[in-house]
């Protein structure tokens, strides 16, 4: 059974692709597919991360346990994304692709978007109104009201229990609509893709394709090399398991270009496929769903310096620097939804003072970049779940052997 349904996740991916080429725009015909896909996917989603963190919190038991599970994954996600910075630099290096593009920049057309500063990004996550967080979806705020609700369930002990339950029910409850709505992954697959081959003309790629070239040959090293290395020695898992287990998640998310929307597919990849245990991967992916961006590090790095060369504008080492850092932190407070990373590149633009017009020459491509760099979200996501629950494995086992020894 499983196994039909990762072929079919590959036949509907294909098809998408085929059924795109051959319609052109006519291949719109099957957004609503999509769409229906998306909305299913869109409706699950804040219920599942507010009980699922709460669950994950709560069955770490204390706060000691939760800090440490905590500073681990954040320490994870934090050096991925900083190790895929640089390569988005490196590739952006090799490729040169804001060189001799042939692109004339039509600065009238262009409006910049309004950014917000980086202290009001971070005061954002707490909402003022935790049930206004919940009704319009921030997905930040959610996760900010459920490691409060979670850490107040541990502190008020026996008390609580009810509320512990109800929590630990609902997360069951929407373990189980995830599993119905994901059965309809293929078909949403083709209805996202389809449409996006069929409309996308050569003459908006060919100009832009040493960037879109970057941004897949960095976006396979992270993932082929960095993350394989990543399992294989700090979570002790073989790479080939760790990819066939988490490619429908990467399908899903190449698809849907929204690490929150794939939240669902990633749950269930990392549980049933890498055998992940539930109190780790309800804890490490609802959060990196958000604060983890290892693909949007890739492209920004690449995004950067095209704008860079194409301006003609050589960054120094201490700027070089300076957009590695602001993109690591920025992508902290960045949504897990299409088009988030192209937001935070005007914050990156702006901090070393780049042209913020370089926007205009990147946004015609944004959708394609957002594909890949989704993907690599999700996939280091997954890592960071294999990684962090092999520590846990082991400090347990540590911490058992020296219980019983006492
Ligand atoms: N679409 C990406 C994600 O959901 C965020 C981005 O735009 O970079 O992970």
């Amino acid at each position: 059974m499983k196994m039909n349904f990762m072929f079919l996740i590959v036949v509907s991916f294909v098809m998408a692709l085929v059924v795109g080429i051959i319609l052109g725009e006519n291949a719109t015909f099957f957004q609503p597919l999509g769409d229906l896909f998306l909305r299913l996917i869109m409706f699950i989603v804040v219920p599942l991360i507010l009980s699922t963190i709460i669950v994950g919190i709560t069955s770490a038991g204390n706060i000691k346990k939760l800090s440490r599970l905590g500073g681990k994954t954040i320490l994870y996600y934090l050096g991925t994304s900083f190790v895929a910075i640089v390569i988005g630099l490196g590739a952006a290096f090799i490729f040169s692709p804001g060189t001799d593009t042939g692109i004339t920049l039509d600065t009238e057309e262009f409006t910049a978007t309004e950014t917000t500063s980086f202290v009001s990004t971070l005061l954002n996550i707490i909402p003022t109104n935790p049930i206004e967080a919940l009704s319009s979806g921030a997905i930040l705020q959610v996760i900010f009201l459920a490691i409060f609700i979670g850490v107040g369930i541990i502190s008020a002990g026996e008390k609580a229990s009810t509320v512990q339950k109800f929590f630990e029910g609902l997360a069951e409850v929407m373990y189980k609509i995830t599993g119905i709505v994901m059965k309809l992954v293929p078909i949403g697959i083709f209805g996202l893709l389809a449409p996006i081959v069929g409309t996308y003309g050569m003459s908006v790629l060919l100009p832009l394709l040493k960037v879109i070239l970057a941004m897949v040959v960095a976006s396979a090293f992270h993932v082929l090399i960095i993350y394989s290395i990543a399992v294989k020695t700090l979570g002790k898992m073989s790479p080939i398991k760790f990819l066939k287990g988490i490619y429908p998640a990467g399908i899903v998310a190449f698809t849907t270009a929204s690490s929150s929307g794939t939240l669902p597919v990633t749950l269930k990849n990392t549980q049933e496929n890498l055998g992940v245990s539930k109190e780790t991967s309800s804890f490490v992916l609802p959060l990196g769903s958000t604060i983890n961006m290892d693909g949007t590090a890739i492209y920004l790095g690449i995004t950067v310096m095209f704008i860079a060369q194409y301006f003609g504008i050589d960054l120094t080492f201490t700027q070089l620097l300076t957009v590695a850092l602001v993109a690591t932190l920025s992508s902290i407070g960045a949504a897990g939804v299409p088009g988030a990373g192209l937001v935070m590149l005007t914050m990156v633009l702006a901090s070393v003072n780049l042209p913020l017009e370089g926007i205009a020459l990147v946004a015609g491509v944004d959708r394609i970049l957002d594909m890949f760099r989704t993907s690599v979200n999700v996939v280091g996501d997954a890592s960071a779940c294999v990684v962090v629950d092999h520590s846990e494995r082991t400090t347990n086992v540590v911490l058992d052997n020296k219980q019983s020894v006492s």
